[in-house]
């Protein structure tokens, strides 16, 4: 699954090829991604140019002339930059553009999601109203306020892109490791000062895999060439049986929040 180190990197990468192109047709093969009113998607894009690409936690946002398109990738979504070949069956929506360039959204599982929302009210408007913020704009005592009635296990509020957004199963495993806090501690009970060491080591560990552009390990290869290298740099996530690098206790593996998870038990309590 991408996270917002992957999904920055494909930020990047789709911006260098797409700015300054426009949409001459779209061809749509698969309509459940399209969230928004899919009768208007088609007419509303043409002849829009994309002047910019950003992004919000895991979102993706396409900036046109009036209109933004706001794209999430969910599980398994990825770009392709072709022209003038034939469709694979897993490339849903295709983009084409004037240049005779063509953007096609390839997806297994079909669960990315894209809306069309206006230019002037989209961060009003779902899903991006409801998103929290990445860790580096959250103040860590709006965090702690924000868990500390909360029964659930802290690394089920980490996941919450109410929460806080940005984070997956990965780089919460890691913020979990470098700020010392077991996985299965409740909400309620993490320390004011647990909630800052978590807000920073979440900030430091995004910062550093966006610089890496992301992590490619099996659950996300690259489709336009761009490979992360924060894989290199994992701590506990995926190294069951591996010495914890800090206290050289064995690094464990646990089902947390429903996911697999990477916990050194000696220096995580
Ligand atoms: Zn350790």
């Amino acid at each position: 699954m991408p996270e917002l180190p992957e999904v920055e990197t494909v930020r990047r990468t789709l911006l260098l090829k797409l700015k300054d192109e426009t949409i001459k047709d779209i061809d749509i093969r698969y309509p459940n991604i399209i969230k928004t009113d899919l009768k208007s998607f088609t007419s509303v894009l043409i002849n829009q140019t994309i002047h910019d690409i950003d992004r919000m936690g895991k979102y993706l946002i396409f900036i046109l002339d009036q209109h933004v398109i706001v794209m999430h990738l969910r599980m398994e979504g990825k770009f392709y930059i072709k022209s003038h070949e034939p469709y694979d069956k897993h490339e849903h929506i295709i983009f084409k553009f004037k240049s005779g360039m063509e953007l096609r959204y390839h997806d297994v599982r079909k669960f990315g999601t894209m809306h069309v929302l206006s230019k002037d009210h989209y961060l009003d408007e779902y899903p991006l109203s409801e998103l929290g913020l990445e860790p580096k704009d959250l103040n860590p005592k709006d965090f702690y306020q924000r868990i500390h009635r909360s029964e659930r296990p802290i690394k089920a509020s980490l996941l919450d892109q109410h929460i806080i957004s940005g984070l997956g199963n990965i780089y919460v495993d890691e913020t979990l490791f470098l700020a010392k806090v077991h996985p299965t501690r409740l909400s309620k009970n993490i320390t004011k000062k647990e909630a800052e060491s978590l807000v920073s080591a979440a900030t430091s560990v995004l910062a550093k895999a966006v610089r890496l552009g992301g992590t490619t390990i099996r659950s996300y290869t690259s489709s336009l060439g761009v490979h992360g290298r924060f894989q290199n740099e994992l701590n506990v996530h995926t190294k069951k049986g591996e010495p914890c690098p800090i206290c050289g206790t064995p690094i464990i593996k646990i089902k947390v929040a429903g996911r697999g998870s990477y916990v050194c038990p000696s220096c995580q309590t």
